[in-house]
């Protein structure tokens, strides 16, 4: 056993001259398969042995406290923090540095094996962990790892939700992470909404990252829903303008007819006026539907009206004949209760609509719009 890796490459690295990967393929064509899995061999063990030695060298840097004084941008932070910590814990494991020199680990067994080897367990963990996978010595390291409550107490204190508007992008973007049991508290309601949500008769399933942020509108209008204030009632603002062209905005984010269309029926609408020079005249918020026709058919409507769907949370009232359809008048036959997710497949936003008489519990079917011109014959 040398005490220094040795290069093996032949002739391709001796030419002068920039490296042609193309060329080097070419030549190796040539070759036997068995001579091409030698080398593919050998390249892994000068790998590993390159790897030893730099974890070596990253041990002496590290005790003179030379590492991290020059960031190394071709590293990534998490793997230089596993050089770091493999390279002092390999000290003490002569026989594990051994058995990834003469080939036996590889750099991935390597790394999990010198969190749970002592130097009592050195010899046997070089002889185990050559026929352990690198997942499963992952495990092992995980289980061996103590979470001491300092640990525990770093993690709540880690943790945070924030969200931000981009009023230009017409989106609200957020980032968060949460400790353990609150993480994996979220995470599997979220996964289990979206379960849920299944797409209507014949149609396809959403994307789980669609359906997981639809989940997470539910929960936020399920709170909503519960809280008897009407605070988190959308308020959709109508500006006009000395012209008479109007535009609408929600919180400040200007949006589109079609979603104002969807919301008219279940939100307050605040009428403002922008004169020649640009003064503001708002006037007080209205709700666009009568409180009793809303109560009418929220008492009519125990669930979705869209066929098939039981859900029962958070429904929102949904016009059939869409107002650029001349569809605003606030007839209850025109009128159905629909959860958000199926809110959102039907028109304005989305290609289907609800057919027939709302009045009727039976009456409702849900089209394609393809299939069904608006000015034809109901199907
Ligand atoms: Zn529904």
């Amino acid at each position: 056993m040398s005490s220094q890796p040795v290069s093996t490459f032949d002739q391709a690295s001796e030419d002068a001259g920039e490296y042609d990967f193309g060329a080097r393929v070419d030549a190796l064509r040539c070759r036997s398969t068995k001579s091409l899995r030698t080398v593919v061999a050998d390249a892994r063990r000068e790998q590993q042995r390159w790897y030893l030695e730099e974890l070596a060298a990253t041990r002496v840097l590290d005790d003179r406290q030379a590492l991290d004084v020059v960031p190394d941008s071709t590293v990534s932070a998490r793997t230089a923090k596993t050089n770091r910590e493999v390279a002092r814990s390999l000290e003490s494991l002569p026989k594990i540095a051994a058995a990834a020199w003469d080939g036996d680990l590889t750099k991935d067994q390597l790394q999990p094996i010198t969190e749970v080897a002592t130097s009592a367990t050195d010899a046997e963990w070089a002889e185990r962990g050559r026929s352990m996978a690198p997942v499963d010595l992952q495990r092992q390291a995980r289980a061996a790892r103590t979470v001491t409550a300092a640990d525990a107490e770093a993690r709540r204190a880690a943790r945070y939700v924030t969200s931000w508007r981009d009023s230009e992008q017409g989106m609200v973007f957020g980032r968060w992470a949460l400790p353990d049991v609150d993480g994996i508290l979220v995470e599997k309601v979220l996964d289990h909404m979206a379960e849920r949500m299944r797409p209507a008769k014949g149609m396809p399933w959403d994307s789980l990252a669609h359906r997981k942020a639809d989940a997470f509108v539910e929960l936020a209008t399920n709170y909503a829903d519960v809280e008897p204030t009407g605070r988190f009632r959308v308020e959709i603002v109508q500006i006009t303008d000395h012209r008479g062209e109007s535009v609408c905005e929600i919180a400040g984010i200007p949006v589109a007819g079609e979603t104002v269309t969807a919301l008219r029926p279940n939100a307050k609408v605040r009428e403002a006026v922008l004169d020649r020079s640009g003064t503001r005249t708002t006037r007080r918020p209205r709700t666009d539907l009568p409180t009793d026709v809303d109560r009418h058919v929220r008492r009519r409507d125990r669930h979705c009206r869209v066929p098939g769907c039981e859900a029962t949370r958070g429904l929102q009232i949904h016009h059939c004949r869409p107002v650029c359809d001349h569809g605003d008048s606030h007839d209850p036959t025109e009128l159905a209760g629909v959860c958000p997710p199926h809110h959102h497949i039907l028109e304005p936003h989305g290609p289907y609509r609800l057919v027939g008489d709302a009045e009727d519990p039976e009456g409702l079917k849900l089209v394609h719009r393809d299939d069904c011109p608006r000015d034809g014959p109901a199907p």
